[in-house]
């Protein structure tokens, strides 16, 4: 038998998110981005949630091509653009649509004189500093595609540092807004933040990716709170049971120590899977559909669980570490210090990944 540990993406519930974000921004049409295997939860499974969106983003050229393989007709966003010449070639031949952030981007798309033109999403930095032209470099660029024969549509893109903090993205609209005013050419601003808070960010196009997989993009608010169900399940089991004496420690570097008898249980889940390293003692578990705590270090292949709330627990024990209804992944991710981005990505492929 296999470990009994295994990751379950819930379709229905991709297709209740993407419905979420159409309710949150009416007027805009939606690239669902499916970057880093859709977040982890596999591209099949968000061919078929994200059925109904009107195109995808990523920024894996070979899962560009995977997409357009498994018949994906819509439009595909590489939201990084082209790594070099041979990108340009692609995106002409897989109808992908290119961000550009950099000079050298154009000249690519100038060099290589596609057959036929490739749409582009020309980015302005409105804040974060990693890519994207500031106001100058944005009229140069697009001065310059605008008179290219193997440009096609030009549209105009940001993506926001800080839309997820109460009016963290108004000077970065308002900077958008200058570097492309009387520029034509499709907006596209909202990541999920914006597009549960920041309405005027939603404009002709949004980027949700988050909030796709039922996961939070505030620190402040659950998934639930805003209408997310979600998209990750995962669970394993007990595979041992046992009482620790008052006094006795558990797990590497003995971290917890035992103040009285305890039932604790053993899960067949650890950082190998992907479960964060840095959970410490107290991080929230459910055994046998009730919440308890985590207890000690995480190992590579397990990890402990106070059985205390449920003292009837047996080796076997059904365990749900995230995503069935009673722990949500941002409260693991919170206790580890980290966001429910990271864990979701880091599922490792060790884990079984079934589709629902
Ligand atoms: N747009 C761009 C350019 C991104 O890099 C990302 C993700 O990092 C998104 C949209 C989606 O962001 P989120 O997952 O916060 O909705």
């Amino acid at each position: 038998m296999s470990r009994p540990i295994s990751a379950t993406v819930s379709v229905a519930a991709m297709r209740h998110n993407l419905a979420r974000v159409r309710a949150l921004a009416p007027g805009a049409r939606v690239w669902a981005v499916v970057k880093a295997n859709a977040y982890g939860h596999g591209l099949e499974a968000a061919l078929e949630g994200f059925r109904e969106a009107d195109g995808l983003a990523l920024v894996e050229f070979d899962k560009a091509r995977a997409l357009r393989e498994a018949g994906w007709q819509r439009p595909i966003l590489m939201l990084e653009g082209a790594f070099d010449e041979a990108d340009v070639a692609q995106a002409a031949r897989d109808r992908l649509s290119l961000v550009v952030h950099e000079p050298r981007q154009v000249d690519w798309v100038e060099a290589a004189r596609p057959a036929e033109p490739i749409d582009l999403h020309l980015k302005f930095n409105s804040g974060m500093n990693r890519l994207g032209f500031d106001e100058a470099g944005l009229r140069q660029a697009h001065a310059r595609l605008s008179g290219l024969p193997g440009a096609g549509a030009i549209a105009l893109v940001t993506h926001f540092a800080n839309s997820d903090l109460p009016g963290g993205a108004n000077a970065a609209i308002a900077s958008f807004e200058r570097a492309t005013a009387g520029l034509a050419g499709e907006r596209s601003l909202a990541n999920s933040a914006a597009v549960i808070a920041v309405q005027p960010a939603h404009r002709d196009w949004v980027r949700p990716g988050i909030m796709l997989y039922g996961a939070s993009p505030f620190a402040d608010r659950s998934a639930a709170d805003c209408g997310l169900k979600p998209a990750m399940k995962l669970v394993s089991r007990l595979i041992s049971v046992r009482t620790l004496a008052a006094g006795e420690s558990v797990g590497y570097g003995s971290t917890f120590t035992a103040d009285r008898p305890m039932r604790v249980g053993v899960v067949a889940c650890g950082y190998a899977d992907g479960y964060p390293r840095h959970a410490p003692t107290g991080t929230p578990i459910a055994v046998a559909g009730r919440r308890t705590r985590t207890l000690g270090r995480v190992s590579m292949d397990m990890l402990v669980a106070d059985l205390g709330p449920v003292p009837q627990a047996r080796a076997g024990a059904e365990v749900e570490l995230w995503g069935g209804g009673v722990v949500d992944i941002d409260e693991v991710a919170a206790s580890a210090g980290t966001i429910g981005y990271e864990l979701m990505c880091a599922l490792a492929p060790r884990v079984t990944l079934r589709v629902d």
